[in-house]
């Protein structure tokens, strides 16, 4: 069974283990869907929104953001998920937006590196004794 609030995988708990809401009972499967029960408390009597799925992890994003320091094509294409789904995951859209950014910049950063500052390294590797 997975949390309705953090989606995790909680098995049978009454209560969630990672963010503490209670889960609905086996023999009770109107308590989250029922129009009557629109406001629940977790496990430190906090009130939660039912009708507002709490908000999850956004891995697209996160990963996304360190890999357009490394690959700018895997960065933007991981952040463009990312930015797709934070809608549905409710986060991760700045991280994103800012994996998309530095995705460019690394592109053109490593574009002058490799077209302007080439000859010099080569220069230096010549000079070094390195033979290509
Ligand atoms: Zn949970």
């Amino acid at each position: 069974m997975y949390c309705r609030f953090c989606g995790k995988e909680v098995g049978d708990a009454k209560w969630c283990p990672y963010c503490g809401a209670q889960q609905p009972a086996q023999e009770d499967k109107t308590f989250f869907n029922g129009s009557n029960s629109e406001e629940s408390r977790n496990a430190w009597g906090e009130q939660i929104n039912l009708n507002t799925p709490a908000p999850r992890t956004n891995g697209f994003s996160i990963a996304g953001l360190i890999l357009s320091f490394f690959s700018p094509l895997l960065g933007l294409i991981f952040s463009l998920i990312g930015l797709v789904k934070s809608r549905q995951y409710q986060s991760g859209r700045v991280i994103a937006i800012i994996g998309i950014i530095v995705s460019i910049a690394t592109f053109i950063f490593n574009t002058i590196v490799y077209n302007y500052m080439r000859p010099y390294i080569e220069q230096i590797l010549l000079e070094a004794g390195y033979v290509f």
